[in-house]
């Protein structure tokens, strides 16, 4: 026999029962996206790498060691995109969506980081991202906050808490930088190896530091809030009383940092304490100096991106309501007669009725076993066209859990009854 192939360590497919869950999600979100005017742009999921060790930065582990690079048959080195901001910016360039102009943008799909595999951690995950542009703020910081707390809502996601902190500006960070490298340093014996690496090249990651052996000297560290000029303090009290007005619950944890390099002012999290370690289910904030550090004009932005998996994982844990994928509908023909017509017949349904999930049982069979077939399908109506029927232009409507009597009618009347057995709208 020959030897089988395995999905990529990392890399999972998704199938049809747990898709429920993803399109659940997928059509909250888009709701809600268009409920706030963001519109959807769809960005490449590769890029050339320069792109990323710019745009997300050099010094981030995302460049550092999970990106997902190759040089291609030119001899040009790309990476699969580990995350979007960097594509969404290079495309609002490129494009001259930015220039003296707003945007409100979303977006979805996959990334990849070459990340040790373990609960919450991919190496193929996906995200929905959401980017305005060319707004100061605090408000659009607000609003997006609001978006992703009525996102939630929407899914019946409970039990999230947010978490906001504000990373000042570059300037007022590079003092703060120095601060805390000096008190690092004094504490050089109690840094972990992944800290020992960040002391130079970039403290503040190691605030970042997922080790809880860390957690103590971490604690002591000074804090941003101590070096913000007027301007950076007066955004984080807009944004804080924004929240507030919303009656949106958070806390401010002044270690809060997030992984990427291109962050200013605004940052936040969405936290769950349902899934483990991984607890991050959204993260977002300011990035107002990227445009122009990706050779756009000076250009204030912020934006999110949310985890599907680790929000799908949370919508299981929860046992959120799913849309319903099932067919609505199984038609079971039998006689050659109805063989020939059956296909014709779904078509005129399927024209009527365009949001019908129909299912035409293929492959022949008996009576019996396409009526099990049906039953196992999830269908509420069982169709049966026979040859009678078929010499008849009828239809028979069968109810499938209760005792409804079945009922015999014309091709012609069938939509509207089988519309008015589901209570489908229109
Ligand atoms: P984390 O601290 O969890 O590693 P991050 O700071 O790397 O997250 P972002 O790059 O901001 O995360 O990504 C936004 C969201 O994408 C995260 O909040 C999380 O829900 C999800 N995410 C990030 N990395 C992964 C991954 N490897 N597998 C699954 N989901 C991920
Ligand atoms: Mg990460």
């Amino acid at each position: 026999m020959s030897q089988r192939i395995q999905s990529i360590r990392g890399m999972h497919d998704v199938l049809p029962a747990e898709n429920a869950l993803w399109r659940t999600l997928e059509t909250a979100a888009e709701q809600v996206f268009a409920a706030y005017g963001y519109e959807q742009i769809r960005l490449p999921i590769m890029e050339r790498t320069g792109l990323f060790e710019r745009g997300v930065g050099d010094t981030t582990d995302i460049v550092e060691k999970e990106l997902y690079s190759f040089e291609d048959r030119g001899g040009e080195s790309m990476s699969l995109r580990p995350e979007g901001t960097a594509s969404a910016v290079r495309a609002g360039v490129e494009h001259g969506l930015l220039h003296n102009a707003t945007q409100r943008l979303w977006y979805s799909g996959p990334m990849f980081r070459y990340e040790r595999p373990q609960k919450g951690r991919q190496r193929q995950f996906h995200q929905f991202g959401v980017e305005a542009f060319g707004h100061i703020g605090p408000d659009v910081d607000i609003e997006q906050i609001a978006l992703s707390a009525r996102l939630f809502r929407v899914l019946g996601i409970t039990g999230l808490r947010l978490e906001i902190n504000t990373l000042g500006t570059p300037d007022e960070r590079a003092v703060y930088r120095d601060a805390l490298h000096a008190y690092f340093s004094e504490r050089h014996d109690q840094l972990d190896e992944d800290s020992v690496r960040r002391l130079e090249r970039n403290p503040l990651r190691i605030l970042d530091s997922k080790n809880p052996n860390m957690a103590d000297l971490i604690a002591g560290a000074p804090t941003l809030r101590d070096y913000l000029g007027e301007a950076s303090s007066a955004h984080f009290r807009g944004l804080c009383d924004g929240i507030s007005a919303l009656g949106i619950d958070y806390t401010v944890n002044p270690r809060l940092v997030r992984g990427l390099d291109y962050y200013t002012r605004t940052v936040f999290e969405w936290l769950t304490d349902e899934l483990g370690a991984q607890n991050a289910v959204c993260s977002g904030g300011r990035f107002d100096g990227l445009v122009s550090q990706l050779g756009g004009s000076d250009t204030p932005a912020t934006g999110f991106a949310l985890g599907i998996e680790r929000v799908v994982a949370l919508m299981e844990a929860q046992n959120v309501v799913l849309v319903d994928l099932a067919p609505q509908v199984y038609l079971v023909h039998v006689g050659d007669a109805a063989a020939a017509g059956v296909s014709g017949v779904a078509e005129c349904l399927r024209d009527a009725l365009p949001s019908l999930r129909l299912r035409v049982h293929a492959g022949g069979g008996s009576f019996k076993s396409q009526f099990k077939k049906a039953d196992k399908s999830g269908a509420r109506l069982a169709l049966i066209f026979g040859d009678d029927e078929a010499a008849d232009a009828c239809l028979q409507i069968k109810p499938m859990n209760d005792d409804r009597e079945q009922e015999r009618v014309s091709i012609d009347a069938a939509p509207a009854r089988i519309a008015d057995l589901l209570g489908l709208a229109g």
